[in-house]
């Protein structure tokens, strides 16, 4: 192991205060994802007091480059997300959000507060490595289409053009300390599935009269769980859930329709777009076989996460170096979703885990959650580990 890995260290350390300062402006003034106007400005102030140019992508997104020496060898970028969520926060702490009903309950403010950290870091340092990092804070990562899909169509990805992105999020499972790394799928594509059956409504004593699409729904419901158990590939991780189911009948009147809602995950691009087409032939001949007939619209959310697995083992190696073995844990499959997904479509890509819990401390509540929070000693790894991951992977 060179030296730079203790200076990293050193600076970390010497700038957690300032980065968990960081942290706590942007938690304290959140902001919903698309509208991260004062979380860019803020952004962009602080990488230029780092002496950082910085430009704007997709409205809120601010994109900043590092250069080290031979500039020009190899580009690895480093993803943080700026946006918050509509969430009225619990947490009694100085720090808690000013502005009712918004809250940084997903960790956005550790990460973005984690890569200014890294970014201070890597600029102190920018004599010692080769190659440039180039930073990334996109908006609307919780909002459909995602932040990454327009920094994306924006053109984030070109010049330069990065051999790899490294992105992190904040796990309230794991203690601070330590992160977690998955190779290959990790997480999943989540769509919305809406589909109206349509029958003839009536008297209910009078079934004859009838065609009740609330029968038909029953075995749509059923019959559609055999996409996942016949022909999805038991390597594939598959999920198809509906959470709402509406008929608005009676105990004695069959309604004219029933709309149902679902969400369908999982982790292969191609699987996923034949999957849908069989969801879409099954409800149609069922409806039909029944008497009736169906609407449906698939509506396309973030697709599946793949770590790439040549990036994601030197990065994982490169964190056992720096935290220790007996701090990197490998990752189960996560059939939640994540924008940052986007960009594993489109470059080699790591996506890993930082822990965040401190059980002594009563820090164990999940994302999305009113009492969501962080052990703020996960920032100095998190900031560290980041700009290490860089350098090292620019070294690759
Ligand atoms: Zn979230
Ligand atoms: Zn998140």
């Amino acid at each position: 192991m060179n030296q730079l890995d203790q200076k990293i260290k050193d600076l970390a350390k010497a700038y957690s205060t300032d980065t968990v300062g960081i942290r706590r402006h942007i938690h304290a003034n959140p902001e919903l994802s698309f509208e991260e106007y004062n979380t860019a400005a803020y952004v962009e102030q602080v990488l230029q007091s780092y002496g950082l140019e910085t430009t704007r992508v997709a409205e809120t997104g601010v994109v900043a480059l590092i250069k080290g020496r031979n500039a020009d060898r190899k580009t690895i970028a480093l993803r943080a997300d700026l946006d918050a969520l509509p969430i009225v926060e619990q947490n009694q702490v100085e720090y808690k959000s000013r502005k009712e009903g918004v809250m940084h309950a997903c960790g956005h403010d550790v990460h973005t507060a984690s890569l200014l950290g890294a970014a201070r870091i890597l600029q102190e340092l920018s004599g010692e490595f080769e190659g440039t990092v180039k930073l990334i804070f996109q908006p609307g990562e919780e909002k459909f289409p995602g932040g990454a899909s327009v920094m994306i169509k924006e053109g984030v990805l070109q010049q330069p053009e990065p051999a790899g992105i490294l992105g992190q999020h904040v796990f309230p499972m794991l203690p601070a300390g330590k992160v977690g790394f998955r190779s290959g799928m990790y997480m999943a594509s989540a769509d919305e599935i809406y589909i109206t059956v349509k029958g003839k409504g009536g008297h209910a004593a009078l079934p004859e009269l009838n065609v009740d699409p609330v029968l038909i729904s029953a075995h749509l419901i059923v019959a559609l769980q055999q996409i996942v158990s016949r022909h999805a590939s038991p390597k594939i991780p598959t999920v198809l859930s509906f959470g709402n189911i509406e008929a608005r009948g009676a105990t004695n009147v069959i309604p004219n329709e029933v709309k149902l809602e679902g969400t369908f995950r999982t982790m292969d691009e191609a699987w996923r777009k034949e999957a849908h087409k069989r969801i879409r032939k099954l409800a149609e001949g069922l409806c039909e076989s029944m008497g009736g007939s169906c609407d449906i619209d698939i509506k396309y959310g973030y697709p599946f996460l793949k770590n790439e697995p040549g990036l994601t083992g030197r990065a994982r190696e490169a964190a056992q170096a720096y935290l220790g073995v007996e701090n990197v844990v490998d990752l189960d499959l996560w059939m939640g979703a994540e924008d940052f997904a986007y960009y594993s479509q489109e470059v080699a890509a790591c996506f890993y885990r930082l822990g965040t819990r401190n059980e002594a401390r009563g820090i164990t509540s999940g994302v999305h959650t009113p009492t969501f929070d962080v052990e703020e000693s996960a920032l100095e790894t998190g900031s560290g580990l980041m700009a290490w991951l860089a350098v090292q992977e620019l070294q690759a």
